[in-house]
Protein backbone atom coordinates (compact mmCIF):
# COMPACT_ATOMS: atom_id res chain seq x y z
CA UNK A 1 0.00 0.00 0.00
CA UNK A 2 1.32 3.12 -0.84
CA UNK A 3 0.04 6.79 -0.94
CA UNK A 4 0.45 9.20 -4.15
CA UNK A 5 -1.20 11.87 -4.98
CA UNK A 6 -4.37 9.50 -6.27
CA UNK A 7 -4.57 8.46 -2.19
CA UNK A 8 -3.59 5.23 -0.92
CA UNK A 9 -3.64 2.69 -3.41
CA UNK A 10 -1.79 -0.63 -4.49
CA UNK A 11 -0.56 -1.72 -7.83
CA UNK A 12 -2.30 1.35 -8.96
CA UNK A 13 -6.05 0.71 -7.54
CA UNK A 14 -7.55 3.05 -5.22
CA UNK A 15 -8.43 1.69 -2.02
CA UNK A 16 -11.54 3.91 -1.39
CA UNK A 17 -12.68 2.61 -5.07
CA UNK A 18 -12.11 -1.07 -3.45
CA UNK A 19 -14.33 -0.14 -0.49
CA UNK A 20 -17.02 1.40 -2.80
CA UNK A 21 -17.15 -1.65 -5.38
CA UNK A 22 -17.14 -4.48 -2.71
CA UNK A 23 -17.82 -2.84 0.45
CA UNK A 24 -15.98 -2.72 3.91
CA UNK A 25 -15.15 -4.70 5.93
CA UNK A 26 -12.77 -6.75 3.12
CA UNK A 27 -9.33 -8.29 3.25
CA UNK A 28 -7.56 -6.78 0.02
CA UNK A 29 -4.40 -8.63 -0.90
CA UNK A 30 -1.32 -7.41 -2.84
CA UNK A 31 -0.58 -10.29 -5.09
CA UNK A 32 2.68 -8.45 -6.31
CA UNK A 33 3.48 -8.29 -2.48
CA UNK A 34 3.36 -11.84 -1.74
CA UNK A 35 5.15 -12.86 -5.11
CA UNK A 36 7.96 -10.57 -4.29
CA UNK A 37 7.87 -11.78 -0.79
CA UNK A 38 8.27 -15.91 -2.04
CA UNK A 39 11.28 -14.76 -3.92
CA UNK A 40 12.84 -12.90 -1.54
CA UNK A 41 13.25 -15.59 0.78
CA UNK A 42 13.75 -17.96 -1.79
CA UNK A 43 16.69 -16.15 -3.20
CA UNK A 44 18.02 -15.89 0.74
CA UNK A 45 18.83 -19.30 0.09
CA UNK A 46 20.39 -19.91 -3.03
CA UNK A 47 23.28 -22.10 -3.55
CA UNK A 48 20.91 -25.69 -1.83
CA UNK A 49 18.13 -27.08 -3.66
CA UNK A 50 15.81 -25.28 -1.27
CA UNK A 51 11.95 -25.48 -1.52
CA UNK A 52 8.97 -23.26 0.35
CA UNK A 53 6.03 -24.85 1.54
CA UNK A 54 3.56 -22.14 2.18
CA UNK A 55 2.01 -22.54 5.33
CA UNK A 56 -1.35 -22.29 4.20
CA UNK A 57 -2.84 -21.74 7.95
CA UNK A 58 -2.07 -18.26 7.44
CA UNK A 59 -4.00 -17.57 4.48
CA UNK A 60 -6.01 -19.87 2.72
CA UNK A 61 -7.86 -18.35 -0.28
CA UNK A 62 -7.75 -20.71 -3.16
CA UNK A 63 -6.62 -18.04 -5.42
CA UNK A 64 -3.53 -17.06 -3.12
CA UNK A 65 -2.75 -20.93 -2.91
CA UNK A 66 -2.75 -20.60 -7.02
CA UNK A 67 -0.75 -17.78 -7.22
CA UNK A 68 1.69 -19.41 -5.15
CA UNK A 69 1.92 -22.65 -6.65
CA UNK A 70 2.25 -20.36 -9.95
CA UNK A 71 5.59 -19.24 -8.57
CA UNK A 72 6.80 -22.77 -7.55
CA UNK A 73 5.78 -22.97 -3.91
CA UNK A 74 4.43 -26.56 -2.35
CA UNK A 75 2.19 -26.30 0.03
CA UNK A 76 2.32 -27.31 4.51
CA UNK A 77 -0.55 -28.26 6.04
CA UNK A 78 -1.83 -29.02 8.97
CA UNK A 79 -5.09 -30.82 8.17
CA UNK A 80 -6.55 -32.81 5.44
CA UNK A 81 -9.01 -30.09 4.73
CA UNK A 82 -6.00 -27.56 3.70
CA UNK A 83 -4.94 -30.41 1.73
CA UNK A 84 -7.60 -30.97 -0.04
CA UNK A 85 -7.59 -26.94 -0.47
CA UNK A 86 -4.75 -27.62 -1.93
CA UNK A 87 -5.54 -29.98 -4.44
CA UNK A 88 -8.17 -28.35 -4.97
CA UNK A 89 -5.72 -25.46 -6.10
CA UNK A 90 -3.95 -27.71 -8.43
CA UNK A 91 -0.79 -28.73 -6.35
CA UNK A 92 0.38 -32.32 -6.32
CA UNK A 93 -0.14 -34.64 -3.56
CA UNK A 94 3.96 -35.05 -3.33
CA UNK A 95 4.17 -31.34 -3.09
CA UNK A 96 1.96 -31.09 0.41
CA UNK A 97 3.55 -31.54 3.11
CA UNK A 98 0.37 -32.67 6.19
CA UNK A 99 2.06 -31.78 9.35
CA UNK A 100 -0.85 -32.15 11.69
CA UNK A 101 -0.92 -32.53 15.72
CA UNK A 102 -2.99 -34.63 17.85
CA UNK A 103 -4.99 -35.96 15.51
CA UNK A 104 -6.15 -39.56 14.76
CA UNK A 105 -4.36 -42.07 12.63
CA UNK A 106 -7.55 -42.36 9.99
CA UNK A 107 -6.60 -38.97 9.05
CA UNK A 108 -3.16 -39.86 8.53
CA UNK A 109 -4.48 -42.97 6.09
CA UNK A 110 -6.49 -40.26 4.58
CA UNK A 111 -3.32 -38.50 3.87
CA UNK A 112 -1.63 -41.68 2.67
CA UNK A 113 -4.23 -42.22 0.47
CA UNK A 114 -4.26 -38.95 -1.11
CA UNK A 115 -0.54 -39.30 -1.39
CA UNK A 116 0.83 -36.26 0.76
CA UNK A 117 4.18 -36.37 2.19
CA UNK A 118 3.88 -37.67 6.03
CA UNK A 119 5.14 -35.92 9.19
CA UNK A 120 4.71 -37.83 12.03
CA UNK A 121 4.81 -35.72 15.24
CA UNK A 122 4.31 -38.89 18.08
CA UNK A 123 5.59 -41.90 19.00
CA UNK A 124 2.52 -44.36 19.28
CA UNK A 125 1.67 -42.99 15.61
CA UNK A 126 4.83 -43.86 14.57
CA UNK A 127 4.31 -47.04 15.50
CA UNK A 128 1.17 -47.19 14.26
CA UNK A 129 2.20 -46.15 11.06
CA UNK A 130 4.65 -48.44 10.54
CA UNK A 131 2.85 -51.22 12.05
CA UNK A 132 -0.33 -50.22 9.15
CA UNK A 133 2.38 -49.60 6.01
CA UNK A 134 6.15 -50.98 6.94
CA UNK A 135 8.78 -49.97 4.03
CA UNK A 136 5.68 -49.26 1.43
CA UNK A 137 5.28 -45.28 2.69
CA UNK A 138 7.63 -43.47 3.64
CA UNK A 139 7.42 -40.30 6.13
CA UNK A 140 9.08 -37.76 7.87
CA UNK A 141 9.27 -36.91 11.38
CA UNK A 142 9.18 -33.65 13.52
CA UNK A 143 11.76 -33.53 16.12
CA UNK A 144 11.05 -31.14 18.99
CA UNK A 145 14.36 -29.12 19.40
CA UNK A 146 13.75 -27.70 22.62
CA UNK A 147 14.75 -24.67 21.66
CA UNK A 148 12.87 -21.38 22.84
CA UNK A 149 11.99 -18.69 19.93
CA UNK A 150 10.03 -15.72 19.80
CA UNK A 151 9.46 -14.22 22.63
CA UNK A 152 5.60 -15.11 23.65
CA UNK A 153 5.08 -18.15 24.56
CA UNK A 154 1.67 -18.54 22.64
CA UNK A 155 3.55 -18.82 19.36
CA UNK A 156 6.56 -21.10 20.32
CA UNK A 157 5.99 -24.11 19.92
CA UNK A 158 9.45 -25.60 20.19
CA UNK A 159 10.57 -25.26 24.17
CA UNK A 160 10.73 -28.60 26.34
CA UNK A 161 6.77 -28.33 27.25
CA UNK A 162 5.66 -27.97 23.86
CA UNK A 163 2.72 -30.35 22.69
CA UNK A 164 4.81 -30.20 18.90
CA UNK A 165 7.01 -33.12 17.92
CA UNK A 166 8.67 -35.69 19.07
CA UNK A 167 11.86 -35.16 21.66
CA UNK A 168 15.20 -34.85 19.97
CA UNK A 169 16.59 -37.00 22.95
CA UNK A 170 14.01 -39.62 21.57
CA UNK A 171 15.77 -40.37 18.62
CA UNK A 172 17.18 -43.80 20.04
CA UNK A 173 13.23 -44.83 20.71
CA UNK A 174 12.43 -43.64 17.22
CA UNK A 175 15.34 -45.55 15.57
CA UNK A 176 14.17 -48.61 17.28
CA UNK A 177 10.44 -48.43 15.98
CA UNK A 178 11.72 -47.32 12.22
CA UNK A 179 14.19 -50.31 12.35
CA UNK A 180 11.52 -52.47 13.53
CA UNK A 181 9.36 -51.63 11.04
CA UNK A 182 11.52 -50.81 8.39
CA UNK A 183 10.29 -47.43 8.20
CA UNK A 184 12.08 -45.51 5.07
CA UNK A 185 12.10 -42.07 6.69
CA UNK A 186 12.54 -39.44 4.29
CA UNK A 187 12.66 -36.18 6.08
CA UNK A 188 13.41 -34.85 9.24
CA UNK A 189 11.70 -31.34 10.31
CA UNK A 190 11.49 -28.98 13.26
CA UNK A 191 9.32 -25.85 13.36
CA UNK A 192 10.26 -23.39 16.88
CA UNK A 193 7.43 -20.92 16.18
CA UNK A 194 6.88 -17.64 15.34
CA UNK A 195 9.19 -14.54 15.64
CA UNK A 196 12.74 -15.51 15.23
CA UNK A 197 14.59 -12.83 14.36
CA UNK A 198 18.25 -14.33 13.78
CA UNK A 199 20.22 -17.32 12.36
CA UNK A 200 21.10 -18.53 15.59
CA UNK A 201 18.01 -20.18 16.64
CA UNK A 202 17.74 -22.60 13.23
CA UNK A 203 21.26 -23.14 13.61
CA UNK A 204 20.99 -23.84 17.26
CA UNK A 205 18.47 -26.54 15.60
CA UNK A 206 20.20 -27.77 12.66
CA UNK A 207 22.76 -28.79 14.26
CA UNK A 208 20.79 -31.34 16.89
CA UNK A 209 18.73 -32.26 12.81
CA UNK A 210 22.33 -32.88 11.42
CA UNK A 211 23.54 -34.93 14.74
CA UNK A 212 20.31 -37.20 14.38
CA UNK A 213 20.25 -37.78 11.30
CA UNK A 214 22.94 -40.27 11.62
CA UNK A 215 20.24 -42.31 12.58
CA UNK A 216 18.43 -42.05 9.25
CA UNK A 217 20.25 -42.89 5.96
CA UNK A 218 17.25 -42.47 3.27
CA UNK A 219 16.70 -38.58 3.93
CA UNK A 220 15.79 -37.06 0.80
CA UNK A 221 14.87 -33.61 2.51
CA UNK A 222 15.33 -31.33 6.64
CA UNK A 223 12.72 -28.83 6.97
CA UNK A 224 13.34 -26.00 9.17
CA UNK A 225 9.96 -25.15 9.69
CA UNK A 226 9.08 -20.94 9.51
CA UNK A 227 8.74 -18.11 12.18
CA UNK A 228 10.86 -15.69 10.33
CA UNK A 229 9.57 -12.79 12.28
CA UNK A 230 7.96 -9.89 10.07
CA UNK A 231 7.69 -5.63 10.30
CA UNK A 232 4.44 -4.93 11.79
CA UNK A 233 5.89 -1.55 13.32
CA UNK A 234 7.75 1.28 12.35
CA UNK A 235 11.49 0.28 13.94
CA UNK A 236 10.27 -3.23 14.88
CA UNK A 237 13.69 -5.42 14.52
CA UNK A 238 13.07 -7.73 11.45
CA UNK A 239 14.70 -11.18 10.19
CA UNK A 240 17.40 -10.01 7.99
CA UNK A 241 16.54 -13.46 5.76
CA UNK A 242 19.37 -12.68 3.76
CA UNK A 243 22.21 -13.17 6.63
CA UNK A 244 19.98 -15.86 7.59
CA UNK A 245 19.99 -17.14 4.29
CA UNK A 246 23.81 -17.52 3.76
CA UNK A 247 24.81 -18.86 7.53
CA UNK A 248 21.96 -21.80 6.75
CA UNK A 249 23.17 -22.41 3.57
CA UNK A 250 27.30 -22.33 4.68
CA UNK A 251 26.44 -24.51 7.63
CA UNK A 252 23.53 -27.28 5.15
CA UNK A 253 25.95 -27.88 2.68
CA UNK A 254 28.55 -29.06 4.99
CA UNK A 255 26.25 -31.26 6.04
CA UNK A 256 25.40 -32.86 2.93
CA UNK A 257 28.72 -33.15 2.39
CA UNK A 258 29.23 -35.17 5.95
CA UNK A 259 26.11 -37.08 4.85
CA UNK A 260 26.95 -38.00 1.78
CA UNK A 261 24.22 -36.56 -0.22
CA UNK A 262 22.91 -33.52 -1.42
CA UNK A 263 19.36 -33.43 0.50
CA UNK A 264 16.62 -30.84 -0.18
CA UNK A 265 15.95 -28.06 2.33
CA UNK A 266 12.50 -26.69 2.81
CA UNK A 267 11.17 -24.07 4.71
CA UNK A 268 7.62 -23.60 5.50
CA UNK A 269 6.42 -19.60 6.11
CA UNK A 270 3.49 -18.61 6.15
CA UNK A 271 3.57 -14.94 8.00
CA UNK A 272 6.69 -13.82 5.73
CA UNK A 273 5.04 -14.74 2.42
CA UNK A 274 1.21 -12.64 2.97
CA UNK A 275 1.02 -10.96 6.71
CA UNK A 276 2.46 -7.33 4.83
CA UNK A 277 0.40 -8.15 1.51
CA UNK A 278 -3.27 -8.23 3.45
CA UNK A 279 -5.10 -5.06 4.77
CA UNK A 280 -8.12 -5.17 6.37
CA UNK A 281 -10.24 -2.17 4.87
CA UNK A 282 -13.40 -1.23 7.60
CA UNK A 283 -15.56 1.90 7.70
CA UNK A 284 -15.90 3.81 10.75
CA UNK A 285 -19.32 3.68 12.53
CA UNK A 286 -18.71 6.24 15.39
CA UNK A 287 -16.05 8.69 16.66
CA UNK A 288 -16.90 8.54 20.52
CA UNK A 289 -15.42 11.28 22.98
CA UNK A 290 -14.87 9.84 26.76
CA UNK A 291 -13.55 11.61 29.56
CA UNK A 292 -10.34 9.94 28.78
CA UNK A 293 -9.94 9.14 25.47
CA UNK A 294 -11.82 9.22 21.99
CA UNK A 295 -12.96 6.03 20.48
CA UNK A 296 -13.12 5.56 16.62
CA UNK A 297 -15.40 2.29 16.41
CA UNK A 298 -15.57 0.25 12.99
CA UNK A 299 -18.08 -2.01 11.51
CA UNK A 300 -15.71 -5.10 11.84
CA UNK A 301 -14.08 -6.45 15.43
CA UNK A 302 -11.87 -9.53 16.85
CA UNK A 303 -14.35 -11.51 14.36
CA UNK A 304 -12.38 -10.62 11.71
CA UNK A 305 -9.15 -9.99 13.05
CA UNK A 306 -8.38 -11.97 15.93
CA UNK A 307 -4.45 -11.14 16.48
CA UNK A 308 -4.81 -8.10 18.84
CA UNK A 309 -6.99 -9.92 20.87
CA UNK A 310 -5.72 -13.13 20.98
CA UNK A 311 -2.10 -12.10 21.00
CA UNK A 312 -1.64 -8.66 21.90
CA UNK A 313 -0.25 -8.47 18.54
CA UNK A 314 0.27 -5.17 16.71
CA UNK A 315 -1.17 -3.98 13.79
CA UNK A 316 -0.73 -0.64 12.33
CA UNK A 317 -3.70 1.66 11.34
CA UNK A 318 -3.81 4.28 8.54
CA UNK A 319 -6.34 6.70 7.81
CA UNK A 320 -7.30 5.96 4.17
CA UNK A 321 -10.29 8.76 3.54
CA UNK A 322 -8.09 11.32 5.21
CA UNK A 323 -4.83 10.89 4.62
CA UNK A 324 -4.10 15.17 4.95
CA UNK A 325 -6.09 15.36 7.83
CA UNK A 326 -4.59 16.22 11.42
CA UNK A 327 -3.27 13.44 13.20
CA UNK A 328 -4.98 13.01 16.82
CA UNK A 329 -5.02 10.18 18.99
CA UNK A 330 -7.47 7.61 18.61
CA UNK A 331 -8.07 3.87 20.46
CA UNK A 332 -9.43 2.20 17.55
CA UNK A 333 -12.38 -0.72 18.77
CA UNK A 334 -14.80 -3.23 16.74
CA UNK A 335 -18.61 -3.27 17.38
CA UNK A 336 -18.47 -6.81 19.10
CA UNK A 337 -20.16 -6.89 22.26
CA UNK A 338 -16.42 -7.56 23.81
CA UNK A 339 -13.81 -4.93 24.78
CA UNK A 340 -12.39 -5.98 21.19
CA UNK A 341 -9.74 -3.55 20.68
CA UNK A 342 -7.36 -3.02 16.88
CA UNK A 343 -5.44 -0.35 18.53
CA UNK A 344 -4.92 1.85 21.80
CA UNK A 345 -3.51 5.58 21.24
CA UNK A 346 -2.87 5.67 17.73
CA UNK A 347 -2.01 8.58 15.78
CA UNK A 348 -4.06 8.78 12.68
CA UNK A 349 -5.49 11.42 10.58
CA UNK A 350 -8.33 12.95 11.97
CA UNK A 351 -11.31 10.66 11.83
CA UNK A 352 -14.60 11.30 10.66
CA UNK A 353 -18.22 8.33 10.53
CA UNK A 354 -17.43 7.50 7.29
CA UNK A 355 -13.44 7.13 7.01
CA UNK A 356 -12.36 4.23 5.87
CA UNK A 357 -9.21 2.35 7.91
CA UNK A 358 -6.89 0.32 6.83
CA UNK A 359 -5.38 -2.14 9.28
CA UNK A 360 -1.77 -3.05 8.08
CA UNK A 361 -0.65 -7.20 8.18
CA UNK A 362 -3.61 -8.84 8.11
CA UNK A 363 -2.79 -11.03 5.35
CA UNK A 364 -1.57 -13.76 7.94
CA UNK A 365 -3.88 -15.44 10.33
CA UNK A 366 -6.35 -12.59 9.64
CA UNK A 367 -9.46 -14.18 7.45
CA UNK A 368 -8.20 -17.48 8.13
CA UNK A 369 -9.18 -17.33 11.69
CA UNK A 370 -12.22 -14.85 11.73
CA UNK A 371 -15.87 -16.26 12.90
CA UNK A 372 -19.21 -15.64 13.02
CA UNK A 373 -19.02 -14.53 16.60
CA UNK A 374 -22.10 -11.90 16.80
CA UNK A 375 -23.44 -13.68 14.11
CA UNK A 376 -21.96 -10.94 12.03
CA UNK A 377 -20.84 -12.02 9.03
CA UNK A 378 -17.40 -12.29 7.31
CA UNK A 379 -15.97 -10.10 5.16
CA UNK A 380 -15.04 -10.02 1.29
CA UNK A 381 -11.83 -10.77 0.28
CA UNK A 382 -10.55 -8.92 -2.99
CA UNK A 383 -7.20 -9.64 -4.45
CA UNK A 384 -5.01 -6.65 -6.69
CA UNK A 385 -3.72 -8.96 -9.50
CA UNK A 386 -2.12 -7.01 -12.40
CA UNK A 387 -3.26 -3.96 -11.54
CA UNK A 388 -6.86 -4.93 -10.98
CA UNK A 389 -8.90 -5.71 -8.26
CA UNK A 390 -10.48 -8.94 -7.96
CA UNK A 391 -13.75 -10.14 -5.71
CA UNK A 392 -11.55 -13.59 -4.39
CA UNK A 393 -14.03 -14.72 -1.97
CA UNK A 394 -18.00 -13.00 -1.35
CA UNK A 395 -19.28 -11.43 1.62
CA UNK A 396 -21.83 -13.79 3.60
CA UNK A 397 -24.62 -13.46 4.00
CA UNK A 398 -27.82 -14.16 5.96
CA UNK A 399 -28.70 -17.72 4.02
CA UNK A 400 -24.90 -18.72 4.77
CA UNK A 401 -25.63 -18.15 8.49
CA UNK A 402 -28.40 -20.40 8.31
CA UNK A 403 -27.04 -23.28 5.87
CA UNK A 404 -26.23 -25.77 8.16
CA UNK A 405 -29.02 -24.84 11.04
CA UNK A 406 -31.43 -27.57 11.26
CA UNK A 407 -35.16 -25.38 12.88
CA UNK A 408 -37.32 -28.48 14.86
CA UNK A 409 -40.68 -28.40 15.37
CA UNK A 410 -41.18 -27.58 19.59
CA UNK A 411 -44.40 -28.79 20.66
C1 LIG B 1 2.06 -22.24 11.49
C2 LIG B 1 3.15 -23.07 10.99
C3 LIG B 1 4.09 -22.52 10.13
C4 LIG B 1 4.09 -21.07 9.70
O1 LIG B 1 4.50 -20.18 10.70
P1 LIG B 1 4.68 -18.62 10.35
O2 LIG B 1 5.08 -18.01 11.63
O3 LIG B 1 3.35 -18.13 9.85
O4 LIG B 1 5.68 -18.52 9.28
C5 LIG B 1 5.06 -23.39 9.63
N1 LIG B 1 5.10 -24.69 9.98
C6 LIG B 1 4.20 -25.24 10.81
C7 LIG B 1 4.29 -26.69 11.14
C8 LIG B 1 3.20 -24.45 11.35
O5 LIG B 1 2.33 -25.00 12.19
Amino acid sequence: MELTNKGYTIGDVNLLQVTKEFGAPVYVYDADQIVANYHELKDAFKGVDVHLKYACKALTNISVLKLLKKEGAGLDTVSIQEARLGLQAGFSASEILFTPNSIGFDEIKQAVDLGLVINIDELNLLERFGNEYGNKVPCCIRLNPHIMAGGNSHISVGHIDSKFGISIYQVPHIKRIVENYSIKVNGLHMHTGSDILDADVFLKGAKLLYEAANSFPDLEFMDFGSGFKVKYREGDVVADVNKIGKKIVASFKAFCKDYGKNLQLWFEPGKYLVSNAGFLLVETNIVKQTTSTVFAGVNSGQNHLLRPMMYDAYHHIVNVSNPKGMERIYSVVGYICESDTFGYDRRLNEVRVGDVLAICNAGAYGFSMSSNYNSRFRPAEVMIYKGKAHLIRKREDLNYLMQNQIEIELS
